[in-house]
């Protein structure tokens, strides 16, 4: 876990004493350096994670000096729970980070070819969007609608 922390931190700040709260910015290399030495200096350095979330954690040499490593927070967790309710609409909803994501922030997008090759009309409507789709959700959805529509077999389509 340390080496991997090591090769992520962005800000590094050394700390003295307990009312030292801002720091003063240091590197990665000084802060380890207590790290590896601690063979040499007696009590080994205890490396913490203050907030794991935010990507804050504490690298602790002695009661006195303590520096500060911070890495990019993480990444957004995406949940989605599809609904496939066999009478009904399909119902999709999404969590980001476990909190229940609502309301127009949420667009969700059914391909539903049903049985059989989906004609030339289901794929083409899947391929006009307001302006307001992402170009990567919009190409995602033509990969999957042309690739369900059977060009082969389509009189309508060119080739
Ligand atoms: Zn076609």
């Amino acid at each position: 876990m340390l080496a991997q922390l090591r090769a992520t931190l962005t800000r590094v700040t050394r700390h003295n004493g307990f009312r030292d709260l801002d720091g003063t910015p240091a590197t990665a290399d000084e802060a380890w350096e207590h790290w590896d030495n601690a063979d040499t200096h007696g009590k080994p350095a205890i490396v913490r994670e203050l907030d794991p979330h935010a990507g804050v954690y504490e690298l602790r040499v002695n009661g006195q000096l303590r520096y500060e490593l911070r890495r990019p927070a993480a990444g957004l967790r995406i949940d989605v729970v599809v609904d496939r309710d066999p009478d009904g609409q399909t119902g999709v909803t999404v969590y980001a980070n476990g909190a229940r994501a609502t309301g127009p922030d949420v667009r969700t997008h059914v391909l539903d070819p049903g049985a059989g090759g989906p004609d030339h009309a289901w794929m083409t409507g899947h391929l006009q969007h307001d302006g307001s789709v992402p170009d990567e959700v919009q190409a995602e959805i033509a990969a999957l609608a042309e690739d369900y529509h059977r060009h082969r077999f389509c009189a309508q389509c060119d080739g």
